[in-house]
């Protein structure tokens, strides 16, 4: 959701919805323009990049307590003077995010088909991370850091702001998160006010909380505020604005497909693999100075931009809107891609039938008509006066302003109008892990089993429920080590894009065939595979390393990152969530009562950062080699003529 520019005056939510329509339309008139223009371009090579979102902290070390600084902003309008003036020579571009303690970096390139360019991705997360420190005052840190602990705990800012009750904050009404932590560029705020006045209320964010011997049963609190008390269930953390999760950070990929199908390809089959990365990278233990029962900020970012009303949410008859609404507009997907996955498509889809029709009388077909028809269920949430009337042959900002707030787990990108850009995946539920080596570890597995899967033609689909019952199954304490996960029995049905023949026999039952196709196994089993159970991720992986040449240094690097996700699957190390979770578990401050103190976040985010620098090391988490390579551009990149946005992320509308 990184930004870039803005055009004109911010509209209310009342101005806004009135041009929903027209957005829609216009939306979808851009998309077949460009669908027609370059839906049989074919032979982009395939690039792929990273996007890490960071956080600024400040350690005040007398008084044992860490904060966000609310300076990222500021330090990213100077990371991106560098890109203004000569975009061909950045090794890093920069973006704002939703809060302004945040900041997001990508390479400055993408990277493309050289096998060396696995050994650049921890070498640039490492210059991107020193570009920021060199902007950096005396005790404030740069930390990729999933979730602060304390966000929304008194005095969680730097400054501090002092928050009286909702009044305090016109745009979130929050009672914890202050306005003024949020980015100032009007579209961050808007889309906070405008899912709140849609929804008709604020967001409600519960998270379960871990329950220890002293915490109070049943655990409650109460709130200055009637509809606080409401909103919060017993036995959760309970969280009231869009900052609890788009101020939260992640780790993404983008890959360039070779052309659209090989785009949509990949979107399915990485789409049955989301589930698994969530709980591997899990490293999101604590919520709002409290110990979840869950490891991961999945369902909280859901939570905290779901703008649907209680019409949508099926808790009143349907009067005023269109349709009941399963999901928030930011969860996982709904529907596969590919020709021919109608049947794995088991959901209910929620799709504007008149957008679908249109779509299906332009020549696209069902599938992919869907896809778009679901994604047109929503509104926009926001909209300036200078971009309402639109050349629809040239531009695309209605596409994107809908296409860029359906926040999945997988993100299927055309083509931008005049841009060398192809056509583009995005994979966007991994959580960002503390070092470049970790973050670089889960970048390098993604992209190679990418490789895995096309080159040996695998086929992970499952029905699109199973995905979803994995997502869920994700955010469990622990879910790496001890749960159970659906996924394909057998992988290797080449050139067969469809579940299995049986499944378009309309006699054939899902049910009956289920446990025949699909098995629950742990993460170990999946990616280090079992003899006869299943082949694993990481043994298909190294066939396929076998069978292509690699450079010493790479694929020693290559060795280290795969051992490091083996390890997190098997359980040997921990994954940063239960790394966390122990570190305040044995703390001596920590009085089982679920809290984490400003003095155990104090120390928990300082020994993160002395990790993160590579100055101590800690077994349980990972073993990281020593003397890696320094950071410089792989030559074959530097050619390209790119576009002043992200070549390969290239997502310049933000949110
Ligand atoms: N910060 C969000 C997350 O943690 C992602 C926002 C984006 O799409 O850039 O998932
Ligand atoms: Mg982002």
């Amino acid at each position: 959701m990184g930004l870039l520019n803005f055009d004109g005056e911010p509209l209310s939510w009342e101005e806004t919805k009135k041009y929903a329509s027209h957005v829609r339309e216009h939306g979808i008139t851009q998309f077949l323009n460009i669908y027609e223009k370059l839906k049989n371009r074919h032979g982009d090579i395939l690039k792929w990049g990273d996007e890490v979102e960071y956080s600024l902290l400040h350690f005040d070390h007398e008084n044992r307590k860490v904060q966000l600084v609310l300076r990222g902003e500021k330090i990213c309008e100077k990371l991106m003077e560098k890109e203004e003036n000569d975009p061909d020579s950045c090794d890093s571009l920069w973006r704002k995010e939703y809060a302004r303690y945040m900041i997001e970096g990508t390479p400055g390139k993408p990277y493309g088909g050289l096998m060396a360019h696995f050994n650049m991705v921890e070498a640039n997360m490492a210059l991107r991370r020193k570009e920021v420190e060199e902007h950096l005052h005396e005790n404030e840190r740069i930390a990729s850091l999933t979730v602060f602990p304390r966000l929304g705990c008194d005095s969680f800012t730097l400054p501090e702001h002092k928050i009286e009750g909702p009044e305090s904050n016109p745009v979130s009404r929050s009672l914890f998160y202050p306005d003024g932590a949020i980015t100032s560029h009007p579209r961050f705020s808007l889309l906070t006010r405008n899912i709140r006045e849609r929804r008709g209320k604020k967001v409600a964010i519960n998270v379960p909380i871990f329950k220890d011997v002293n915490t109070p049963s049943p655990f409650q609190e109460t709130f200055p505020n009637p509809e606080a008390n409401a909103a919060s269930k017993p036995d959760h953390i309970y969280m009231d604005c869009m900052g609890f999760g788009m101020g939260n950070s992640c780790l993404q990929l983008t890959f360039q497909a070779c052309n659209i199908d090989e785009a949509r390809k990949l979107y399915d089959e990485l789409a049955t693999v989301c589930p698994l990365m969530l709980a591997l990278s899990a490293a999101s233990p604590i919520f709002r100075g409290y110990l979840a029962d869950i490891d991961v900020r999945w369902n909280v970012i859901s939570a905290s931009v779901d703008c649907r009303t209680d019409e949508e949410r099926g808790l009143k008859p349907l009067k005023n809107d269109r349709f009941v609404i399963r999901k928030s507009r930011y969860d996982s997907i709904d529907s596969y891609l590919s020709r021919g996955t109608n049947l794995c498509n088991d959901l209910n889809l929620e799709v504007d039938e008149g957008v679908k029709k249109r779509l299906e009388d332009a020549g696209i077909d069902e599938t992919l008509a869907q896809h778009i028809a679901h994604l047109w269920i929503r509104d926009p949430m926001t909209l300036f006066s200078k971009k309402i009337n639109l050349d629809d042959a040239n531009e695309s900002d209605h596409f994107e302003n809908l296409q860029s707030t359906n926040w999945q787990s997988m993100r299927f990108k055309p083509p931008p109008p005049k841009s060398s850009i192809g056509w583009r995946v995005e994979f966007r539920v991994c959580e960002a892990q503390l070092t470049d080596f970790e973050n670089a570890a889960f970048v390098v597995f993604i992209v190679l089993l990418t490789r895995v899967i096309l080159t040996y033609k695998l086929e992970f689909l499952m029905p699109i429920s199973m995905v979803d019952e994995n997502m869920q199954e994700a955010h469990k304490n622990d879910a790496a080590r001890k749960s159970e996960f659906w996924f394909r029995r057998n992988v290797q049905t080449n050139d067969s894009p469809q579940c299995c023949s049986c499944l378009f026999n309309n006699s054939c039952n899902l049910s009956d065939i289920k446990d025949e196709m699909y098995q629950k196994m742990s993460l170990d089993t999946i990616v280090n595979g079992k003899p006869d159970v299943f082949p694993g991720f990481i043994p298909l992986i190294k066939t396929y390393l076998n069978n292509v040449e690699v450079d010493i240094a790479t694929r020693c690097s290559i060795t280290e990152y795969l051992n490091l996700i083996s390890k997190r699957a098997s359980g040997e190390y921990l994954t940063t969530a239960q790394w966390m979770r122990d570190f305040v578990l044995s703390h001596n401050e920590y009085k089982k009562d679920s809290v984490v103190t400003d003095g155990i976040t104090y120390d928990l985010l300082w020994k993160c950062d002395q990790i993160a620098k590579g100055e101590v090391e800690d077994t349980k988490l990972f073993c990281k080699p020593k003397n890696k390579s320094s950071y410089s551009m792989p030559p074959g990149t530097r050619r390209h003529n790119t576009p002043k946005s992200h070549m390969v992320n290239g997502n310049s509308n933000g949110v």
